[in-house]
């Protein structure tokens, strides 16, 4: 298992609301399925979401068994509610969750003397022969020793988390750089559904760029908004008020602060009741940035969370390259559709990834080539392009970040979509090599993927889920029941 810098840092372990599993009763995968295909807003892949809806229970079960200590209440697991979910069917660790699944299963690996865990170890692009279209394994940069590495594989599973490091605020680590989306997209793969990029309503407004998440659990609980002029304002945009969904969330906020001449919007939980010990996380993080949640409101505004689309892959994870799979939010399985219904991708993540491996075994047999016979001219791919004097990668990474996050993030236009994609195509050109290899390979990466954004959502001339053109303001059924997916030819 290779890490680009420690196993601790990825989007998993700052997971804080939960995992959705049709665990109770009163509940069945039918109304899972009924849920998430509502906040797909009709681009779901029904086959995917019955996998699933059907086999997460399970897989949760297994979590159980594998450490992960979910709350408990009157000898059961307790299960909350979050928005846009019919049924009580989130279990979760307190606010901390993504932690206690991660280092749950990090401890299962560590245990295991079959599995090795190298960190500082970057994908940098797929192996694959000129002849064939296979995958081999992967190049890899090892940053500790400076050096690229060469691992060869019968299978490759790309688990490399999402893109939300291409806009400036983000609830995402700095690691989320679309590396696995922009690798695979250049051994071949198609990515889909990119320009569904899901912006978390209530982030804690701060100076920072990564910036905390305030858990849908809390407006779950009773969590109220309000516009800096103290006034309630969700019923004015959607009859479930704040458990609407995050899509109309955010767009509420924006709409409101633009009204108010503000930058941010108000989250008040201090009606809630043992605010502190159930949302512990919250209450230390808002504690650390100076605000009390037991008595004061906290300042919030949307930031980019999630990518809906990515590698396109079957039920099995397979990517259409053989020997090659993707998992997790690297992956477009078709679960979220056009907008991903809150807790479903920790559960994406843990049934896909056990299909992956039992599709996986199949091919434990299939030739391992020699290095020899791995003719990839990789000098020619776009991650060896040779660069004289122009932009530190550090540089183009913030412009990149800016350029996103001004022209195509919650609100979208033609304008805005065109004028991003000239100073992507701009910053594309002028990005040098430097010195710092990874920060070149990952703003590479990360320019890669905008691009594939910025087109689909040029290209969709409505608004669905995490996608909203203001000039295309209507969801349009008739033209736009399917899919864009984008070949690197
Ligand atoms: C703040 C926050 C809260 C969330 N809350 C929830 C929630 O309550 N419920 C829910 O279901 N989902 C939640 N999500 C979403 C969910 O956590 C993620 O979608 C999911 O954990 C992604 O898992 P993953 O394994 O695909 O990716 P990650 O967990 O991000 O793991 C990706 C790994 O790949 C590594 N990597 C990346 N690029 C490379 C490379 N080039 N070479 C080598 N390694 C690489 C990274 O270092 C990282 O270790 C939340 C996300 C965030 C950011």
């Amino acid at each position: 298992m290779l890490v680009k810098k420690t196993i601790k840092e990825s989007n998993t372990g700052l997971a804080q609301g939960g995992i959705a599993a049709a665990v109770h009763e009163e509940d069945s995968p039918f109304l899972h399925l009924e849920d998430t295909l509502e906040a797909g807003a009709g681009l779901c892949n029904i086959e995917a979401v019955d996998v699933l809806v059907r086999e997460g229970p399970e897989r949760v079960r297994e979590l159980i068994s594998a450490g992960a200590r979910f709350d408990m209440k009157n000898g059961t697991v307790s299960l909350a509610r979050e928005g846009a979910h019919s049924r009580p069917r989130i279990l979760h660790a307190a606010d901390a969750t993504g932690e206690a699944i991660r280092s749950a299963l990090v401890e299962k690996c560590e245990q295991n003397p079959d599995i090795q865990i190298l960190s500082d170890h970057f994908l940098i692009d797929i192996l694959g022969r000129e002849q064939d279209p296979e995958c081999y394994g992967a190049l890899v940069y090892d940053a500790r020793h400076d050096q690229k590495v060469v691992f060869t594989a019968r299978a490759t599973i790309l688990a490399t988390g999402g893109a939300g490091q291409l806009y400036k605020y983000t609830t995402n680590p700095s690691v989320a750089t679309a590396d696995g989306m922009a690798a695979a997209f250049r051994a071949g793969c198609r990515l889909t559904d990119l320009e569904f990029i899901q912006f978390h309503p209530t982030v804690l407004f701060t100076s920072e760029t990564q910036r905390f998440l305030i858990s849908e659990a809390v407006r779950g609980e009773g969590g109220r908004l309000y516009n800096t002029k103290g006034e309630a304002f969700m019923a004015n945009y959607h009859p479930l008020k704040e458990l609407a969904p995050r899509d109309v969330v955010s767009r509420a906020i924006v709409s409101e602060t633009r009204r108010t001449n503000s930058e941010y919007v108000w989250l008040d939980m201090t009606h809630i009741p043992n605010v502190k010990e159930r949302f512990p996380t919250i209450y230390l993080n808002c504690l650390q940035r100076g605000i009390n949640i037991t008595r004061e409101l906290v300042p919030v505004f949307p930031a980019a969370h999630y990518t809906m689309g990515g590698i396109e892959t079957n039920t099995y994870g397979e990517t259409g390259l053989p020997g090659l799979y993707a998992c997790g939010e690297t992956a477009c399985t078709g679960v979220h559709g056009a907008n991903r219904l809150a807790s479903n991708s920790l559960l994406e993540g843990i049934v896909f990834g056990q299909r992956i491996v039992d599709k996986a075994e199949e091919i434990l047999y299939r030739r391992r080539v020699s290095l020899s016979e791995l003719c990839r001219h990789f000098e020619q791919s776009e991650v060896f392009k040779p660069q004289a004097k122009g932009l530190a990668p550090q540089e183009v990474r913030l412009q990149l970040q800016e350029t996103m996050w001004e022209n195509v993030g919650i609100l979208r236009d033609e304008p805005h979509l065109r004028k991003a994609a000239q100073v992507v195509s701009e910053l594309y050109n002028q990005v040098e090599r430097g010195d710092d290899v990874l920060a070149y390979y990952e703003v590479i990466n990360m320019l890669t993927v905008a691009r594939v954004i910025i087109q689909a959502a040029l290209w969709r001339t409505e608004s669905r889920g995490g996608h909203f053109r203001t000039d295309y303001p209507q969801r349009d059924d008739l033209r736009w029941i399917r899919h864009i997916s984008f070949v690197n030819c």
